[in-house]
C-alpha cells in the first residue's frame, strides 16, 4: 500500500506498523504532527504531556514495563527532556524506546538553531537520521530493533525539511498483535536504579555498548556508498543529501543514515577511493568533526554554511565559489509568482484575546517578560508590549530575578496556559516560595494556540479525546500560598487594568488569570461579527491602530482638521472582540450592541 506522506505522518505510521504501544510528546513545531497522526490509530496510548521531560518520562517507564514507546519532541524539547534523556541511556530498557526528535534549521518557529545530533553523542545514544519519508517511515522499526538489541534509546533525528515535506511511502498496513496476557514486571534494581554504585557499574556498559554500535554501523544497510566519479567523494545525511545529489549527481557519495556512532572503516575506505572529501550537512560540522578525528583530511564548514538551511541553490552557489564546480553549472533560479497577496507580518491575529491584556500592560508602562507562544508576536510594533523571552517558561523566573536584583520598576510575567502547565508551574511555585512580588498574568486561551489548538491538562480533554480532569489555575495559586488571585476576561480592559493596579500596588506575589478562549476556536468563531467605525465621529487620532490589530486601517479619508487618516475595519478580518472599540475615546467604533440595534432599527 503507497501513501503519500509527510516526514511527520511517515513516523507515525512507522511507529504504529512497528508495535509501539505507548507515545507521549509536548506539542512543538516542526513535531506535532507525529502525534496527532499516531493518537488514533487503533490498540495505541497516545498523551500531550505536559512538557518534554514529562513525556520521555513516560516513555521510558513504558519501554521498562515491556512494551515498545516512543517519545516526541522539537529540538529544544530535549533540553527540557535532557536530565531524562540521559538516565535512559544509563539504564537501558526492557522494550524499544525511540526518541523522535526534530530539529529546526533556520528557525521556522524557534528561538535557536541547535543540532542536536551533539546530544546524541554526549548521552552515547545512536543518531539514525531518514532523508525521505519513506526513511521516515522505516527507521522507526529500525531504532526499535536497535534499541532492543543493544539495549539503548535511539534517537530519530528529524529536520524541519524531512518533517514536512511528503512522498511516497510503502506501508505494509499492519501492526503484530497486541499483546494478550500482561507479564510482570521485571525488577532488576542493579540497572535501573541509578544510585553512584550502580551508575558506576553502568558507565563501562555504555561505553562498550558504543564501541558495538560503532561497528554495527559499518554493516548498517543505511550507510550506504554509491561510487562513482572518484575526484570528489560527498558525506552527507538527512535533507542534505538530497541537495548534495541533485547538485552533484556525478560524485561518490557516502550516505549515512546512522550518523553516530559514525563507521569509521567505511569512512576510512571511502575517503581512500576518491580525490578530494567534503561533508555537506545542515547547521554544526559534526560530521566534519568525527572524520577529522579519524585522522582523515576533510572540508566542509569552509565551503557550507553553518547558520540556517541548505537548499540545492545554496549548495550548488557554494560549490560554485570554492570551485567544486564551474560557474555554468549555474541555474536559472525560477522564482514563483508571488501575486497580489498581501504581506503578512507575524503578529497576533485580529481578535486574539491576548491583545487587550498586553495593551493594558504597555498602557501602564510595564516591563513584560514573555514567554513561547501567540504572545510572543507581541513584541512587534505597534503593540510593542513585550519586552523578554527565553525558552518555554522562562517568563516568571526572569521577572523574579529582576524583582529580587532590586530595581524600582516593577516586572510582570506573562505566558500561556499551556506553557504555564510545561515550566511555569515550578516558578510560580518559586515566586510564592521565595517571596517576590512579581505579577504573573496567565493568557488563558484554553487551548494550545500556537502549535494548533492542542489539548493541556486546563482544557478537559485528553489528545485521545477523553473527557478528564480540569486543572483550576486560581486553585492552583491558593495552594502554593499566594492569596491575590484575580480572573478576568481578556476582552474587558477596564478590568483587566483594575486587576492589573491592585497587583502592583500590594507588595506581594500575585496571580491574573486573563481568560477568553482563543479567537480561532470553533466555538469562538461562531460568534464573530464584524465592528463598524463612524466615519463622522473619528478624527484619525490614531489610538486603535496602536493595538496592532490587522483588521484596524487606515481609510483613504482625511480627517479635515488634523489631516490625519481615519479608522476602517476590514469586515473580513474583524471577528468583533470590540478591543479597538474600548480604545476609541470618541465613541467612534460601533459596540456589537450598538450595531445589533441600529440593524434592528432600520428593519
Ligand atoms: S491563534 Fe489564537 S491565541 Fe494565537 S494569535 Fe491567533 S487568536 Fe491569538
Ligand atoms: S481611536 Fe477612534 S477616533 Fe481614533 S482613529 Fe480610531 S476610530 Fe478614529
Ligand atoms: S473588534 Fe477591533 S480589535 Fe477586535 S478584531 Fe475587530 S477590528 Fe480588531
Amino acid at each position: 500500500m503507497k501513501r503519500f506522506l509527510s516526514g511527520n505522518e511517515a513516523v507515525a505510521w512507522g511507529a504504529w506498523e512497528s508495535g509501539v504501544h505507548v507515545a507521549a510528546a509536548y506539542p512543538g513545531t516542526p513535531s506535532t504532527e507525529i502525534l496527532e497522526t499516531f493518537a488514533p490509530m487503533p490498540d495505541v496510548y497516545a498523551e500531550w504531556s505536559p512538557n518534554e521531560k514529562v513525556a520521555l518520562d513516560v516513555a521510558v517507564g513504558a519501554a521498562y514495563a515491556g512494551s515498545r514507546a516512543m517519545a516526541v519532541m522539537k529540538h529544544v524539547g530535549l533540553n527540557v527532556a535532557a536530565d531524562s534523556f540521559f538516565y535512559a541511556s544509563m539504564t537501558g530498557l526492557e522494550a524499544g524506546l525511540v526518541i523522535v526528535n526534530a530539529d529546526d534549521p533556520f528557525m521556522h518557529s524557534s528561538q535557536n538553531e541547535q543540532d542536536n545530533r551533539r546530544y546524541a553523542k554526549f548521552a552515547r545514544i545512536p543518531c539514525l537520521e531518514p532523508s525521505d519519508s519513506q526513511e521516515a517511515h522505516d527507521l522507526v522499526g529500525v531504532a526499535l530493533d536497535i534499541s532492543e538489541q543493544f539495549d539503548t534509546p535511539v534517537m530519530l533525528r528529524l529536520t524541519t525539511r524531512i518533517s514536512h515535506s511528503s512522498s511516497l511511502v510503502e506501508l505494509q498496513g499492519v501492526r503484530p498483535p497486541a499483546r494478550t496476557e500482561k507479564p510482570p514486571y521485571r525488577i532488576d534494581t542493579t540497572k535501573y536504579v541509578m544510585v553512584p554504585g550502580n551508575a558506576r557499574r553502568r558507565h563501562p556498559v555504555i561505553e562498550e555498548r558504543v564501541t558495538k554500535l560503532a561497528q554495527f554501523a559499518e554493516t548498517f544497510p543505511y550507510n550506504r556508498m554509491e561510487l562513482k566519479d572518484r575526484a570528489l567523494g560527498i558525506v552527507s545525511n538527512g535533507v542534505a543529501y538530497q541537495y548534495a545529489r541533485e547538485v552533484f549527481p556525478e560524485a561518490s557519495m557516502l550516505k549515512l543514515g546512522m550518523t553516530y556512532p559514525v563507521p569509521a572503516k567505511m569512512l576510512r575506505e571511502f575517503a581512500s577511493q576518491v580525490e578530494r572529501l567534503i561533508v555537506i550537512e545542515e547547521l554544526d560540522p559534526f560530521l566534519e568533526e568525527e572524520i577529522r578525528l579519524l585522522g582523515i583530511a576533510v572540508e566542509g564548514k569552509s565551503i557550507f554554511p553553518i547558520c540556517g538551511e541548505l537548499d540545492q541553490q545554496v549548495v550548488r552557489e557554494c560549490a560554485i565559489k570554492a570551485g567544486l564546480l564551474p560557474p555554468s553549472a549555474r541555474v536559472p533560479v525560477v522564482t514563483p509568482e508571488k501575486g497580489p497577496l498581501p504581506s503578512r507580518p507575524p503578529i497576533l491575529c485580529p481578535g486574539c484575546p491576548h491583545r487587550g491584556t498586553l495593551y493594558v500592560a504597555k498602557k501602564l508602562g510595564l516591563v513584560v517578560n514573555g514567554d513561547i507562544g501567540c504572545y510572543t508576536l507581541a513584541f512587534q510594533p505597534p503593540l510593542g508590549a513585550l519586552h523578554t523571552c527565553g525558552c518555554m517558561g522562562a517568563s516568571i523566573g526572569v521577572a523574579h530575578g529582576v524583582a529580587k536584583a532590586g530595581i524600582a520598576q516593577r516586572n510582570i510575567a506573562a505566558l500561556g496556559d499551556s506553557t504555564f502547565f510545561h515550566t511555569g508551574m515550578p516558578a510560580l511555585l518559586n515566586v510564592a516560595y521565595n517571596r517576590s512580588n512579581v505579577t504573573t498574568i496567565i493568557l488563558d486561551n484554553r487551548t494550545t494556540a500556537m502549535t494548533g489548538h492542542q489539548q493541556h491538562p486546563g482544557t478537559g480533554r485528553t489528545l485521545q479525546g477523553r473527557e478528564t480532569v480540569q486543572v483550576e489555575f486560581e486553585a492552583l495559586a491558593h495552594a502554593m500560598g499566594i492569596q491575590r488571585v484575580h480572573t478576568v476576561d481578556a476582552y474587558d480592559l477596564k478590568a483587566v487594568e483594575a486587576a492589573l493596579k491592585d497587583c502592583l500596588e500590594a507588595d506581594e506575589p500575585a496571580l491574573i488569570v486573563a481568560r477568553r478562549e482563543c479567537a480561532l476556536m470553533p466555538e469562538a468563531r461562531k460568534q464573530w461579527m464584524p465592528l463598524q467605525v463612524n466615519a463622522e465621529r473619528c478624527n484619525g487620532c490614531g489610538l486603535c491602530f496602536r493595538i496592532g490589530c490587522p483588521a484596524v486601517v487606515k481609510s483613504g479619508e482625511l480627517d479635515a482638521k488634523t489631516g490625519r487618516p481615519k479608522a476602517r475595519i476590514d469586515p473580513l478580518l474583524c471577528t468583533g472582540c470590540e478591543i479597538c472599540a474600548q480604545v476609541c475615546t470618541r465613541r467612534a467604533i460601533l459596540f456589537r450592541h450598538q450595531l445589533i440595534e441600529n440593524k434592528e432599527q432600520q428593519q
